[in-house]
């Protein structure tokens, strides 16, 4: 089984409402290995790019305005099959019909507020992992906890 690399976005009003730990810890603790991490502020353009999907949607310069109405920390997470591990620890989209337990079902009341942006698949990681680190941003540093963390045949 292939690790693999994803990205995560906390949103603007994960960073205002003082939650960015809250939601770092929820990766930290399922055994998810941190690559890259930055505070970044994003701008119109990139956001076009982002959320190109959504250009049709009458809520898309909304989303994309409060995508800059603060920072947003960005992150990468390795993992085997991280991007799904990722994708089911933050729940769907509307944060009010998120199970508890899931980042959004426990941290949102929003369909746009929703706490976490989280790559939807091999592609769209790769792609969106690129837009936001620069390769040399990334590191590669062998965890201590790695032996603990799989069986010798899952990675
Ligand atoms: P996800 O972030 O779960 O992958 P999408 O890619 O469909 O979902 O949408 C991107 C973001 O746009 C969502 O995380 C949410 O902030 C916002 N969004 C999507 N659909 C809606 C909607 N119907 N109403 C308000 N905001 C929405």
């Amino acid at each position: 089984m292939a690790k693999e690399r994803t990205l995560v976005l906390l949103k603007p009003g994960t960073v205002q409402r003082g939650l960015i730990g809250n939601v770092i810890n929820r990766f930290e603790r399922k055994g998810l290995h941190l690559c890259g991490m930055k505070l970044m502020q994003l701008t119109d353009e990139v956001l076009s790019e982002h959320y190109a999907h959504l250009a049709e949607k009458p809520f898309f310069q909304r989303v994309k305005n409060s995508m800059m109405a603060a920072p947003v920390v960005a992150m990468c997470w390795e993992g085997v099959d991280a991007i799904e591990v990722v994708r089911t620890l933050c729940g769907p989209t509307n944060g009010r019909a998120a199970a508890p337990g899931t980042i959004r079902g426990d941290f949102s009341m929003s369909f746009q507020e929703n706490i976490v942006h989280a790559s939807d698949g091999p592609e769209t990681a790769a792609v969106e992992i690129k837009r936001f680190f620069k390769p040399e941003e990334l590191l590669d540093w062998g965890s201590c906890a790695h032996g603990f963390t799989y069986a010798n045949d899952e990675c």
